[in-house]
C-alpha cells in the first residue's frame, strides 16, 4: 500500500532511494522486448520504488523492513536480462544491486567479488593481474556478475570452460534471506547452484567466489565460407582443436551477418561467416586450418585495436548478434536453441527445408564442464504472430532441437525444462517464507 511505501521510506532516510517516475520505469524494464510474444505482458509493469543500498548493512535493514510491511522486493543488477527475470510483476520496491560493486580479494587465480559489480569492470580488474573471466556474457559491459549467475547462462569463454555452472568455475556464494531478521548463508560446491538461473527467487546474491583463466590478448577474426558445412566443418575441428587456444567460435548466414554494418567486411549473398577469438600464439596454425577447410579471412585486428576503437567482436556474437540485427530491423525475435551435437547440419537443413529464410542461422560453439560439445543457437526469427512463433519452436522440437524457452517470464518454463528442483523449491519456501521475492515467476507457487 501507498502507506506502507511511504513508512519505508521515512525510516530509512538515509538509503538512496530513486523515485523519480522516468528513473523507475527505465529500472523497471529489461531486455523483455527481444520477445513480442512478452511484451504486451510486461509492458506495463512498473515499481513503486528504487532503491540502491551501497552495502550489505543498508540492504539487510531494508529486507527487514520490506518483510515488516509486506512489501514485494525484486532484485536488479544491470538489467539486460531477457526475459523479464527483473521486470516487478507486483510492484513494490526494485533493488539495485550496482552499488555493492568491490572486489573483495584476488588471490591466485581466484577472486571473491560482490554480486552487483559490472562484468567489465571486474574483468578489466583481473586483468591487470593477468587474469581473465572464465565464462562472459556478450553484455559484460552492462550486465553485473551477480546477474549472470542468478539470470544467465555462459558466453565468450564457455568454448574452454563450459557455462557459468560449470562446477569448479563459482566455488562459493553468499545469498541473503528474506526474513524480519535476514539470515547470510555461505554455500560451496554443488548446493549453490540451487541460486543459479532461478531469476532471484530465491535470495539475494551478496557476493561470489570465481576461478579465472589465464588471460590473453585475443586477436579478432572474420572468416568467410561459401557453405554450410565448409563452415561448420571448419568449427568442429578447431572447437575440438586443443592446441589453440580460443575464447569464442561462432557461425552466422551472410543474412544474419549483414547485419554486424559497423564492421567493414563485405561477404557474398549465401555464403557463411565464422567469428573467433584466437591467442596470438595460435595465429600460424589457425591460418592452416582455414586453408584445410577452404575458408578465407574477410577481416581481423588484434586485441590492442579493439582496446584501442572500442569496437569489439564480443559485442556481436552471442545475444549481440540479434542486438545487431534488432538495430536495423526491428522485425526480429529470436530463439534459444540446442543441437544434437552429431546431426547439426541434418537438424539445419530439415529446418531450412520447412522455414526457409524466416529462421536465421546463428550457433555457438562451446564445451560442457565434462567437455561434450554444445552446439548452441540464437536463430534470428522473422517474427509474424505468437501462434507463428509457437509453431516454429514446436517444429525445432520436433527435429529434436531443444528449445530454452526465452519468451516466457515463468521460471519453470525456460531453462529449467517444465519444473523446479525440490531443492530450488525448498530454498524457496526456507528463504523467502512471505513469498516477497520477486513474485509471478514461479507458476507453481500462483494460488
Ligand atoms: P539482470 O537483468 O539485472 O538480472 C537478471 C536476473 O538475476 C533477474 O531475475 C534478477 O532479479 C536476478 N539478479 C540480479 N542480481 C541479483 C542478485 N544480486 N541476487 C539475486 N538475484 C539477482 N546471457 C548470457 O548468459 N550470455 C550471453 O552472452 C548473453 N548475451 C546477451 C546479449 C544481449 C544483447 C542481451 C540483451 C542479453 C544477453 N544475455 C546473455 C542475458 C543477460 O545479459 C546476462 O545473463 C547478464 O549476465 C545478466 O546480468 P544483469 O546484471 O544484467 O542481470
Amino acid at each position: 500500500s501507498t502507506e506502507a511505501l511511504n513508512a519505508l521510506q521515512q525510516q530509512l532516510p538515509e538509503l538512496d532511494w530513486i523515485t523519480s517516475k522516468v528513473h523507475i520505469k527505465r529500472l523497471s524494464r529489461d531486455f523483455y522486448w527481444f520477445s513480442p510474444m512478452l511484451v504486451p505482458q510486461l509492458a506495463d509493469k512498473l515499481a513503486d520504488l528504487v532503491v540502491k543500498p551501497r552495502n550489505e548493512a543498508e540492504l539487510a535493514t531494508l529486507v527487514s523492513r520490506c518483510v515488516e510491511f509486506g512489501i514485494p522486493m525484486t532484485v536488479r543488477g544491470g538489467g539486460t536480462g531477457n526475459y523479464g527475470q527483473a521486470v516487478p510483476l507486483e510492484g513494490g520496491v526494485v533493488i539495485d544491486m550496482t552499488a555493492c560493486a568491490e572486489l573483495q580479494w584476488l588471490g591466485d587465480g581466484l577472486v571473491q567479488v560482490q554480486a552487483g559489480m559490472k562484468i567489465a569492470e571486474l574483468e578489466q580488474r583481473v586483468r591487470e593481474r593477468r587474469w581473465e573471466l572464465r565464462c562472459m556474457p556478450s553484455t559484460y559491459r552492462a550486465a553485473s556478475i551477480g546477474g549472470l549467475f542468478a539470470g544467465g547462462f555462459g558466453g565468450i569463454g564457455s568454448i574452454n570452460y563450459g557455462p557459468i555452472s560449470t562446477p569448479g568455475t563459482v566455488q562459493a556464494i553468499r545469498i541473503l534471506t528474506i526474513e524480519a531478521t535476514p539470515r547470510v548463508l555461505e554455500l560451496r560446491g554443488d548446493e549453490l547452484l540451487t541460486y543459479h538461473h532461478t531469476y532471484g527467487t530465491n535470495g539475494i546474491l551478496l557476493d561470489l567466489e570465481l576461478a579465472l583463466a589465464p588471460a590473453r590478448d585475443w586477436d579478432e577474426y572474420l572468416f568467410d565460407f561459401t557453405s554450410i558445412e565448409a563452415a561448420y566443418g571448419f568449427c568442429r575441428t578447431l572447437l575440438d582443436a586443443a592446441g589453440i587456444e580460443k575464447r569464442e567460435l561462432s557461425l552466422y548466414d551472410s543474412q544474419a551477418a549483414s547485419y554486424f554494418r559497423d564492421i567493414p567486411f563485405s561477404q557474398p549473398a549465401g555464403h557463411f561467416l565464422v567469428m573467433a577469438l584466437v591467442a596470438p600464439h595460435s595465429r600460424q596454425p589457425l591460418t592452416q586450418l582455414l586453408a584445410q577447410h577452404g575458408g578465407a579471412q574477410l577481416w581481423t585486428q588484434t586485441f590492442a585495436d579493439a582496446q584501442a576503437s572500442g569496437l569489439t567482436l564480443m559485442e556481436h556474437c552471442w545475444n549481440h548478434a540479434t542486438l545487431q540485427a534488432l538495430k536495423h530491423d526491428k522485425g526480429f525475435t529470436n530463439l534459444q536453441t540446442n543441437y544434437a551435437a552429431d546431426r547439426v547440419l541434418e537438424q539445419l537443413a530439415e529446418l531450412k527445408a520447412v522455414v526457409g529464410d524466416e529462421v536465421l542461422t546463428h550457433l555457438e560453439f562451446i564445451r560442457l564442464g565434462n567437455l561434450q560439445p554444445l552446439i548452441t543457437g540464437l536463430p534470428l526469427v522473422r517474427y509474424s504472430s505468437d501462434a507463428r512463433l509457437d509453431e516454429i519452436m514446436a517444429l525445432h522440437e520436433s527435429l529434436g532441437i531443444k528449445i530454452n524457452n526465452s519468451h516466457t517470464f515463468m521460471l519453470e518454463d525456460g531453462k529449467h525444462g517444465g519444473s523446479l528442483s525440490p531443492a530450488i523449491l525448498a530454498s524457496k519456501a526456507a528463504n523467502d517464507p512471505h513469498s516477497l521475492l520477486n513474485p509471478g515467476k514461479i507458476r507453481s507457487l500462483q494460488g
